[in-house]
This record gives structure tokens, C-alpha cells and sequence, in this order.
């Protein structure tokens, strides 16, 4: 199921919690949506589930204008951070609510309701806790019980909210390799929100990245990382250090002096050189690289985190290198950022 979000905007009480929104979403992907506290991520999915109405603009299911349609008409699957299981109930029954809940018309026989709801224990890893009450479960298996749940009605969309949220790091990247892997297998168009970029960026086909109540990108986790069209962008996808430059034509200069890396990108002028700390190379003394004077060295994992004071406004940035490579430091080091982007200063 294609999904269109066609200019919406959405206001609380004269607030604007998203300005204008027009996103596409493709039949079968799999697409994050990013973005800090507040952004109006749970907005736009609640939008799209039809707990919310717009208050400017249109949401199209295909090629059905479904503004109008209630939650039910619309057949979506939910599953919420918080989205607590019945706990009086076991896990077949929770599983199968959705549909006993249906108009007598519409509902499956009772027989037919367990056997779907056993087969997408199946699915989710859980074959034979039927008869256990969310209680006798973990935090990891009671979010693949609400997920099942959330596929019993033969949903046209899957929209999840956190889903892991409240999940301890481990199983967190557990959950989300076995929620990849199950998305491969049903195909499910599915929206996931999420505020971790490494959530995001491991687990979708293509990536939202949202701030205040607008979309700053949408691309894939490649694009989004190694393209960021903002600085917000920049230093919200990853690591970014920054420090103040001058642009003239190709050249980009710090301190006066000009680097040897090439602009393509920003106008003449004052400009903003973003560095991802794992995107440089420390090379020998040379006046087109850029110098810093050594203020702490920190162990990290398999690198060293090196803390510089860079030119003459001491610009404190943070770059990571190879072990070895810090050994022969001695107060002073060369660097040429390797992964880099500028942007217009201001
Ligand atoms: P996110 O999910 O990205 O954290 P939300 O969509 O929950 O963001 O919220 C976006 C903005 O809209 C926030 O400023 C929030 O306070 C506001 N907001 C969300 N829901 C409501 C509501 N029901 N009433 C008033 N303001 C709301
Ligand atoms: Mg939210």
C-alpha cells in the first residue's frame, strides 16, 4: 500500500506541531521516521493511522483519499512503546482481540482466530506460549506478542512507535534484526519512529529525518549519512565536530590558510566545515593540512579519541584514530578531514 502525505499541517490549539508535511511512502518499505523529543514524529504516525485529522492538507491510502476514514477503515497495525498487553489476558486471546472484536459479519470463527493467532507466534518466534499471560513474559517477547497482535488483522499498514523504547540496549539490537529479518519475509509497508539514528539507519530502507515539525531529509541511511543536507542533519546522524572556514571558489580556508580538500557546494563566503570525528586522516606536518595541539587522549574501544585545540580561536574538536597511529604524537598533529561536508555559515 502506497501511502501520500500531501501538505498536512497540524495544529493543537493554534501550536503547530507539523508545518506542511508531504512525505511518500512506498508499498513494501520499510521508512523511519527520525528526529529529537518533540518533532512531531508521534503526530505524523498518528496522522497516518487516523487518530488525528489534519488540519490542513490530505493523506492518501493508493489512490483513496482516506482523510475521512476512522482508524478501522483505515486497517492499520499498531504498536506503541507503552502499549501495554491485556494482562488479563493470555497471549492467544491478545493476539486474536483485534479480530473477535469485529462486527459478527466480518469476524472469523473462533477456530480460525487460534489457528492465525498460533501461526503468527510462529512468525514471531513464540510458537507454544499460547496459553502464558504477558506477565509470564519478557519485556523483548511481550513486544513480539503486540507485534503479532498488530499483524492479526491482516493490517494494510504497519506503524510502530518506539516499539523497543523501553527495552534494555541488548535486546533493543536483538529486536531489530529479527524485526528487519520479518519485514523481509511479509512485506509489510511499515512506518517506524524512532529518536536513535542507529535504529533508524541499520534498520529502514529509507530514512525521515524530522526537526520541529518539519522533514529536514528523506533518503536512504547511505544518503542521510554520508549526504546530510544540514547541519542539523550532520550532527544528528552521527558524531560532528565544527569549526569556522572561508570559501573562494573551490578553496576552503581555515585559519587563513588554505586545505586541501574542494568546495562544490557553497557560495563565497563564510562557511561552516562539519567533521565527523571518525573522518579524518592524520597526516605529516604540511601547511594545506590542518594543525592542532593535543589537549587529552582517551582510549575508546578499538581507537583513541584525541581531544585538539585547533588554530588560533582554539577551537576544541574531537577526532578518533587508529591506536597506533597516537603513539608517535608528540603535542602536535596534521589532519586532513576525510569525511566532511560545509555548509553556509549562519
Ligand atoms: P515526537 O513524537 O517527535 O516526540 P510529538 O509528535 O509527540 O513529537 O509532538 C510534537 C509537538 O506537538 C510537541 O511540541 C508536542 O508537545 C505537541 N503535541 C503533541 N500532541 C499534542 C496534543 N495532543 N496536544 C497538544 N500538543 C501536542
Ligand atoms: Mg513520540
Amino acid at each position: 500500500m502506497d501511502i501520500r502525505i500531501v501538505n498536512v499541517r497540524k495544529e493543537f490549539d493554534r501550536y503547530p506541531a507539523l508545518h506542511g508535511v508531504s512525505l511518500d511512502i512506498h508499498s513494501g518499505e520499510l521508512i523511519a521516521l527520525l528526529g529529537p523529543s518533540g518533532s512531531g514524529k508521534t503526530t505524523l504516525l498518528r496522522l497516518i493511522a487516523g487518530l488525528e485529522r489534519p488540519t490542513e492538507g490530505a493523506i492518501y491510502f493508493g489512490d483513496e483519499d482516506a482523510s475521512h476514514l476512522d482508524v478501522q477503515e483505515r486497517n492499520v497495525g499498531f504498536v506503541f512503546q507503552s502499549y501495554a498487553l491485556f494482562k488479563h489476558m493470555t497471549v492467544a486471546d491478545n493476539i486474536g482481540f483485534g479480530l473477535t472484536v469485529r462486527p459478527r459479519a466480518t469476524r472469523p470463527p473462533s477456530a480460525e482466530i487460534r489457528k492465525r493467532a498460533s501461526d503468527l507466534l510462529d512468525l514471531v518466534q513464540l510458537s507454544g506460549l499460547e496459553k502464558r499471560f504477558p506477565s509470564q513474559l519478557s519485556g523483548g517477547q511481550r513486544q513480539r506478542v503486540a507485534l503479532a497482535r498488530a499483524l492479526a488483522i491482516e493490517p494494510r499498514v504497519l506503524l510502530l512507535d518506539e516499539p523497543f523504547g523501553a527495552l534494555d540496549a541488548k535486546v533493543r539490537r536483538e529486536l531489530r534484526h529479527w524485526l528487519r529479518e520479518l519485514h523481509e519475509r511479509t512485506g509489510h509497508t511499515t512506518v517506524f519512529v524512532t529518536h536513535d539514528q542507529e535504529e533508524a539507519l541499520e534498520l529502514a530502507d529509507r530514512v525521515v529525518v524530522m526537526s520541529q515539525g518539519r522533514i529536514e531529509q528523506v533518503g536512504t541511511p547511505d544518503e542521510i549519512y554520508d549526504r546530510p543536507v544540514s547541519p542539523f542533519v550532520f550532527s544528528f546522524i552521527g558524531e560532528a565536530c565544527e569549526l569556522p572556514v572561508t570559501i573562494a571558489g573551490r578553496r576552503i580556508s581555515f585559519d587563513g590558510a588554505p586545505i586541501d580538500i574542494e568546495n562544490t557546494a557553497v557560495a563565497d563566503g563564510p562557511a561552516r566545515l562539519m567533521i565527523r570525528p571518525n573522518g579524518v586522516e592524520v597526516v605529516t606536518a604540511r601547511p594545506d593540512a590542518i594543525a592542532g595541539e593535543v589537549v587529552a587522549v582517551r582510549r575508546s574501544g578499538g581507537w583513541r579519541r584525541v581531544e585538539l585545540e585547533v588554530g588560533t580561536g582554539k577551537h576544541r574538536i574531537e577526532v578518533e584514530l587508529p591506536v597506533d597511529a597516537v603513539a608517535e604524537l608528540a603535542g602536535r598533529l596534521h589532519f586532513l578531514p576525510r569525511h566532511w561536508q560545509v555548509f553556509p555559515a549562519g
